[in-house]
């Protein structure tokens, strides 16, 4: 279960004992810096580039593509060595292209929204498997440049916490990516928030926060029953001073649940002490789905009563609202409750 983008620099070297220092910058070169298969670097000599694709094949093995947005936001279903499937989904805007990546197989966090939850956890995607979602998307975006990356598909980053840090750490150094673009989102795993916040990393922390009150995120998000909000709160305070970088709690908006101005009050009261920014989420209505999502004069007047509030918002774009790069959102089509996303502007 590895891919190419496990290797590092010294398992290239030693796996391919003989090659010059050269041939290694120059696959390095092109796994990060051009995205291109071993098959396609015309510098390397035909038997280096055939043993690359025999010793060292790809992990990933994309089963279903489907594109929304006239082609702007593409949505990919991967099957792994072992069959697990995963997705990942790429967003172009005007001004940046993003991919949302996957960093496990399936969830254990059993979020009652989310279909990836209700699936349960299948196991956890290695650093390879998650930097080759971001080589893929990056082929794919040419000749756009990959921008962004967000890790809000299938799992929680920070339960599969040493192959988030490693993936950020290589986005990093090897594509260059900037603390700016790159964003970890999290459920609220408290004392791996406090340990991010200590590791340096370039990124940002985007907390689904989705209800500021203990009785409803304990139905909501299970996890809030082990690290309630008042805990959560805590390491959200350690993450900003330590890190001093902005924090976003994710906001997905439910029909009668937490569109309220209670709610919006509750959000307030919770994320003003961090000055936390709030990212609003349309939710698509969904069959068989257990929730349903606010309209679009809701979501505005709740986006309203935040910045009335004192806080900032943005409320995500709704054309890729078919294939929503929420947490989790994104699973019911490889469950097969939806055999296709409508391809559609919306
Ligand atoms: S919302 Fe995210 S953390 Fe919760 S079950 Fe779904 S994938 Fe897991």
């Amino acid at each position: 279960m590895t891919s190419p983008y496990d290797l590092s620099r010294e398992d290239f070297a030693t796996h391919l004992d003989g090659v010059p220092n050269y041939r290694i910058n120059q696959i390095l070169e092109g796994l990060w810096q051009q995205d291109r298969r071993f098959s396609e670097m015309t510098s390397l000599p035909l038997a280096l580039r055939t043993q690359l694709e025999e010793e060292f094949p790809l992990a990933l093995t994309m089963t279903s593509e489907v594109a929304t947005d006239a082609g702007e936001t593409m949505k990919w279903l991967f099957t792994l060595a072992d069959g697990a499937t995963i997705e990942t989904v790429l967003m172009a805007y005007q001004d940046r292209v993003t991919v949302c990546v996957s960093t496990q197989a399936g969830c254990a966090m059993n979020c009652s929204f989310c279909a990836t939850g209700q699936a349960g956890f299948t196991r956890h995607l290695t650093a390879g498997e998650v930097l080759e979602q971001v080589a893929y998307a990056a082929r794919t975006a040419a000749p756009r440049r990959l921008s962004n990356v967000v890790f809000m598909g299938m799992g929680e980053p920070l339960a599969n916490y040493d192959v988030t840090t490693t993936v950020v750490k290589r986005l990093h150094a090897e594509r260059g990516m900037s603390a700016r673009h790159l964003t970890v989102s999290t459920v609220g795993i408290a004392p791996a928030i406090e340990r991010l916040a200590g590791e340096g990393l370039p990124l940002t922390l985007a907390v689904s926060l989705h209800v500021a009150n203990d009785a409803q995120r304990d139905k909501l998000v299970p996890i809030n029953r082990r690290y309630n909000l008042d805990r959560l709160a805590v390491a959200c305070h350690e993450w900003v001073g330590t890190t001093n970088r902005r924090l976003s709690f994710e906001w997905a908006l439910i029909a009668g649940l937490n569109d309220t101005p209670e709610a919006a009050q509750e959000l307030l009261d919770y994320a003003r002490p961090l000055q936390a920014h709030i990212n609003l989420i349309p939710l698509n209505p969904t069959p068989g789905y257990p929730v349903i999502g606010s309209s679009m004069s809701k979501v505005r007047n709740f986006a309203d009563m935040i910045e009335a509030g004192g806080l900032t918002v943005t409320t995500r774009a709704t054309r890729g609202r078919s294939i929503a790069a929420a947490c989790g959102q994104l699973a019911e089509v490889t469950r097969g409750k939806r055999a296709r996303l409508p391809v559609s502007s919306q």
